[in-house]
């Protein structure tokens, strides 16, 4: 019997900014930021985890107001732990529960039970389907010009470099960002379309540019173009329409990356999308995470969660994905985030366009500080 108490709640900001500025459809993205938290057992183990956004209010949200939910408590007792940190949050906030604060928290909680029972996380998250998983290239966001045809040129050399590594790849649409519509958005699937050829798998994400009519639309011209899936093509909160759209069109629709544990739950229950995409820095942590995969499965729903930070939330979304049935894939990001590339260790690239998929104690990712010593805010 393991007998030891969680002594302490740290973090680390980071932030970094962008030489050249990129664009998807709700903002231009001018620095990468994360918040690492890092959990102290008494006997002196360690865990890292990784909360999603800015660095301002989620580092007070972690150290100041969820913290005390877990200090003096048993590491062992995660899930526990974590439904007390979202009643600890819901009762603080009211009105929005801190969900990617209570990720970092609850990453880094299940490194350490890993490390205290010299386990991977994804053995004790309920067992390992798979050693590897494939991957998909993320990136190809929009260019700071107001030259279409410049835009179109650079993102089908970006897609076609990432074919040709890894097969497989995800555009952005949303033009709109620069005054365009989805005419334009359509011309750019089709312009990468023609030039990677129609063997590569392709997806597209709107990031919620559409309305409706909008996304039926482009929907229907996704479908001639092969698409794999059209993701998140209206706001998060119009699940509804989700589900109207998956009605409408055969293009499958994913999303989840805004969406919460309930909203995944409302989500299942109108078979609102054919991929589920639970980013495991930002719905709450592997608790919620692996609990969202157990639904949609029980709904016939696939899953593939969203990834966008650094290597320490890569390995957790790595841990879920060796839990999760059928084909998932790996979102593997390319876009530039000097985070991530600093803290990047060895056996997390692609090799023949799989990622291999931790097998050691908790997370399986060392974090070494001093090389992100010139990203940190927090002095
Ligand atoms: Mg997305």
């Amino acid at each position: 019997m393991i007998d030891v108490s969680i002594e302490s709640v740290e973090t680390v900001g980071l932030s970094a900014p962008l030489e050249d500025r990129f664009g998807y459809a709700q903002e231009w993205v001018d620095r990468r930021s994360a918040v690492l938290v890092k959990v102290e057992a008494d006997d002196g183990t360690v865990g890292w985890g990784e909360c999603w956004g800015p660095v301002a209010g989620t580092r007070e949200t972690v150290e100041d107001v969820l913290a005390p939910t877990v200090l003096g408590e048993d590491p062992l007792h995660v899930e526990r732990l974590y439904d007390h940190l979202y009643d600890a949050g819901r009762a603080t906030y009211q009105t929005v529960v801190p969900l990617p604060a209570i990720s970092g928290l609850d990453i880094a909680l299940w490194d350490l039970k890993g490390k205290l029972l010299d386990e991977p996380v994804s053995v004790l998250l309920g067992g390992r389907e798979r050693g590897d998983v494939r991957a998909y290239a993320t990136g190809h966001y929009f260019r700071d010009t107001d030259d279409l045809s410049v835009q179109y040129d650079e993102i089908a050399d970006e897609a076609a470099a990432n074919a040709e590594e890894l097969g497989a790849l995800k555009l952005k649409t949303g033009l709109s960002l620069l005054g365009y519509g989805p005419d334009e958005d359509i011309e750019l699937v089709r312009t990468v379309r023609e030039r990677v050829g129609d063997d590569v798998t392709m997806m597209v994400d709107a990031n919620y540019a559409y309305t409706r009519r909008e996304a039926r639309r482009v929907g229907r011209a996704l479908d001639q173009l092969g698409v794999q899936w059209f993701e998140e093509p209206v706001a998060p909160e119009d699940i509804e329409g989700y589900a109207a759209l998956r009605a409408d069109l055969d293009v499958p629709i994913a999303g989840g990356e805004c969406h919460t544990p309930t909203d995944f739950t409302r989500l299942f229950d109108v078979h609102g999308v054919d991929v589920a995409q639970p980013d495991v820095c930002i719905v709450g942590g592997l608790t919620p995470g692996r609990r969202i995969v157990t639904r949609a499965q029980e709904h016939g729903i696939d899953v593939v969660p969203h990834a966008w930070g650094t290597p320490v939330g890569l390995a957790a979304s790595l841990h879920l994905i060796a839990t999760v049935d059928g084909r998932p894939w790996l979102e593997y990001d390319r876009s530039p985030n000097p985070i991530r590339d600093a803290l990047a260790g060895p056996g997390m690239a692609p090799d023949d366009g799989t990622v291999p998929i931790p097998s050691t104690p908790g997370l399986g990712v060392e974090v070494d500080l001093d090389a992100v010593a010139d990203y940190r805010i927090d002095g």
